[in-house]
This record gives structure tokens, C-alpha cells and sequence, in this order.
């Protein structure tokens, strides 16, 4: 069983399921919208049909769909008041658009740690973090796992911080007590590019808890002007997030398949995570209450260091994994390791020493964390087991080798 790097035989020989998917409904989606004649939201219902019905699986009063998920947080914040000289605390483990939203908007973000078990923001660490500038926590769902929304609805409130949350990984999620994203009473971002649960290549939405943030939410999206209005009437600095009904209509169909994959990919990842902690190579994602539904946007673990023996390669071990068949990719860098995030405005309270010395979960993450697609969850549960097959093997090659 030599490793498929080496030119032995791969654990996969037939492939996981493509991503993204689409079927007749796509196809019929397109069709209607491209009939519709007019292809933006002002005059068509593809838009408006897919935030309905998006809002209300979420429990959420309202939507805006927009072009992407970074400028969807660019627009949560300045819809909520968040602007030039305020900070904003952020997961330390993130993609980079929770930072660089609050850097397009004048804001300065504050990167605090982590959670060892559900990898989400801290909230021990969000309170340590808040300064007489601070305005605004982002708590983001990490890989699909919901934060502890709880403590941070009570710093929240102590503190007079609004939440944002980004839900980028975290479509159909629901929290402690099967709780909507949209019951929490904050604003959500979503993203619908092509890696995402839901896609149309591109595209985001703001999730809304009433009526009037969804309006601040429009006007920001909407290059600042009010719906109807037919003299120019620009009342904010905006820019133009609108989706096209091309997309919106897409994505109304891929809605139609979030429930039932989120339940193949629970059940599938309920499996790899119960054979991965048997085996002892590596450590998963921790699955907390907070988790009542695990959309599973990524399978997240970190490479164990095993007593006595000598300490993997995280980027090795990821590129075995590809050749044999595994969609493996390293986890994000922490925010301070990434050079944009020294950029204005910069942090000015946290140098980068300071950072590593406070997010050693972040640290341990960028240098140990592996994350497989979720697409390898949604096949068969022997191609799910195949995952810790692969791991294995991978392990112990790459043990002997040393
Ligand atoms: C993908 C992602 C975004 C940004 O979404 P885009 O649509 O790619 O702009 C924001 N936050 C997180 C955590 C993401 O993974």
C-alpha cells in the first residue's frame, strides 16, 4: 500500500460528489428568470421570492440578497452603525472577509481567540478585548457550528456592542434549543460562492431582524437611495450590492436541496467524527449544544502530536490526502499572520507578538488544522469512512518514513 503520492494506489478510485450541484431545477430557474424580460431586482420577483423564503428558514424577519458575502458584511456593519474610528472584535480563525469588511468601511478589527472545541469566537476573549472604541463583536459560525450566542448576547448587552453574525458556513443552522440564525436578533451575512452550501457562482445576503434594519440594509446595498424613489434621492454613502435575478433564481433551487444534504452530511459527519476520535491520529471539530443543526461546511480536525513519535507536516500530510482522493485543504492562517491586516486601519492596542501570544488555538489551527470539502459528506457512509481510511494510511506512511 504505497502512498498514491508516490504512484501507489489511491484510497478513492471513483471520485466524491462534483460541487456545486444542479439539476432540472436550476435549469428551469434560469429559464423563468431569463423570461422574465427585465434581469434586475427592481423589476422582477426572483430576488424578493428567494430572501422570502430564505428569511423564513432562517426565522428571520427579512433579507437583502447582494453580490457576495464580503460586501454583505460591509453593509450589516454600516447598516448597524459601525464606521471609521470604531473597532470591531473578530475571530483570529477566520477567512479574511470578517477582517477586511471592517477595514473597507473605515473600521479597525480586533482578532481575538478561538475556542479549542468549536473553534468559534471566545467569548472569555471578546471580553477581554473591548476598549473604550469598540462597537461591534462578529461572531462567526465556524464551519457551520453556531458560537455561543448566548455569552456573547450578554457581553452584547453589558457593553452596548452589536453582534453581527457571519453565516458564511452556516446555512440552515440552528443553535441551542433549535435556534434560527435569524431569532437571535441580529443581522446575518450569508455567502453563496461556488465552495458554499448554497451557490450561484457569486452572491450573499444580509439576513434582518425587523423591519427597520432591513431598510439601513437596502439603502447601503442600494447605492444609498430608497426603494421608489424616482428623483436621486441618495441618503447614505452606499454602493451597489444588488444580485441579478439570474442568480437569485438559482438559488431559490438550491434552497430546495440544503435540508436533506444537511442531513446526509450530519449523519455522514457524525460517523467520520466517532471513527477519527477511535483512531487517535487526529482531532475533530467538537460538536456542542450550540450545534443543534451542523451544516457541515467544512470537516475540521487537527493532526494530534502522538507521544514518542515525530511530529507530521501539516502541508504534506494535506497534499497525500489530495492524491489519495480526499478534497483536503490546510486551515486558515490566523488574521494577524496575513499582511492586509496590518493595513489601514490597523490595530494600534495589539502588536503581532501580542496576537500569537493571545491566540494560541488560532495558532495551533493555521498550523495543525485540516479541513476536508463538504462534498466528500455527501456520498455513501463507506465513502465517508474512506476519509479515516486515507488518514490512516497517510499517518502511518508518513510516521514510518521519519
Ligand atoms: C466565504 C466567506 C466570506 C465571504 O464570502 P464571499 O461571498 O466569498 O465574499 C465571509 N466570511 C467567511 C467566514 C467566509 O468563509
Amino acid at each position: 500500500m504505497t502512498l498514491a503520492i508516490h504512484g501507489g494506489t489511491p484510497v478513492r478510485q471513483t471520485p466524491y460528489p462534483d460541487w456545486p450541484q444542479f439539476g432540472v431545477e436550476e435549469e428551469n430557474a434560469l429559464l423563468r428568470s431569463l423570461h422574465q424580460g427585465q434581469w434586475w431586482r427592481m423589476q422582477g420577483r426572483e430576488n424578493l421570492d428567494f430572501e422570502q423564503a430564505f428569511a423564513q428558514l432562517h426565522g428571520g424577519h427579512s433579507a437583502f440578497a447582494v453580490s457576495n458575502g464580503t460586501v454583505a458584511l460591509e453593509i450589516a456593519l454600516q447598516a448597524a452603525g459601525i464606521g471609521p474610528g470604531d473597532e470591531v472584535i473578530v475571530p483570529a480563525f477566520t477567512f479574511i472577509s470578517t477582517s477586511m469588511a471592517c477595514q473597507r468601511i473605515g473600521a479597525t478589527a480586533i482578532a481575538v481567540d478561538v475556542l479549542a472545541d468549536t473553534l468559534c469566537i471566545d467569548p472569555a476573549a471578546v471580553l477581554a478585548s473591548i476598549g473604550p472604541r469598540t462597537r461591534a463583536i462578529i461572531a462567526v459560525h465556524m464551519a457551520g457550528h453556531l458560537c455561543d450566542m448566548h455569552s456573547l448576547a450578554r457581553i452584547a448587552d453589558q457593553h452596548r456592542l452589536v453582534i453581527i453574525q457571519d453565516a458564511a458556513h452556516a446555512h440552515g443552522a440552528r443553535g441551542l434549543g433549535d435556534t434560527g440564525i435569524g431569532e437571535y436578533g441580529s443581522l446575518a451575512c450569508f455567502s453563496f460562492q461556488n465552495f458554499k452550501l448554497m451557490t450561484a457562482g457569486e452572491g450573499g445576503l444580509v439576513l434582518c431582524p425587523n423591519e427597520e434594519l432591513r431598510e439601513k440594509v437596502f439603502l447601503y446595498g442600494n447605492v444609498g437611495r430608497p426603494l421608489g424613489d424616482r428623483s436621486y434621492q441618495h441618503t447614505v454613502v452606499g454602493t451597489n450590492a444588488r444580485l441579478s435575478e439570474f442568480s437569485a433564481a438559482v438559488l431559490s433551487a438550491q434552497l430546495g436541496r440544503l435540508e436533506q444534504q444537511t442531513r446526509v452530511r450530519q449523519h455522514n459527519a457524525h460517523l467520520l467524527g466517532e471513527t477519527l476520535v477511535r483512531q487517535g491520529l487526529v482531532t475533530p471539530q467538537v460538536r456542542t449544544a450550540d450545534a443543534h443543526t451542523h451544516p457541515y461546511y467544512m470537516f475540521l480536525f487537527t493532526l494530534d502530536d502522538l507521544p514518542g513519535q515525530p511530529q507530521l507536516d501539516r502541508n504534506q500530510v494535506v497534499d497525500c490526502l489530495v492524491a489519495e482522493g480526499i478534497p483536503a485543504f490546510r486551515a486558515y492562517q490566523a488574521l494577524y499572520r496575513i499582511p492586509s491586516y496590518w493595513q489601514a486601519p490597523a490595530p494600534t492596542r495589539q502588536n503581532l507578538e501580542q496576537c500569537i501570544a493571545a491566540c494560541p488555538v488560532s495558532e495551533r489551527m493555521a498550523q495543525r488544522g485540516i479541513w476536508i470539502h463538504h462534498r466528500a459528506l455527501l456520498g455513501t457512509e463507506q465513502d465517508t469512512l474512506d476519509i479515516a481510511a486515507a488518514i490512516a494510511k497517510v499517518h502511518q506512511h508518513l510516521v514510518g518514513a521519519q
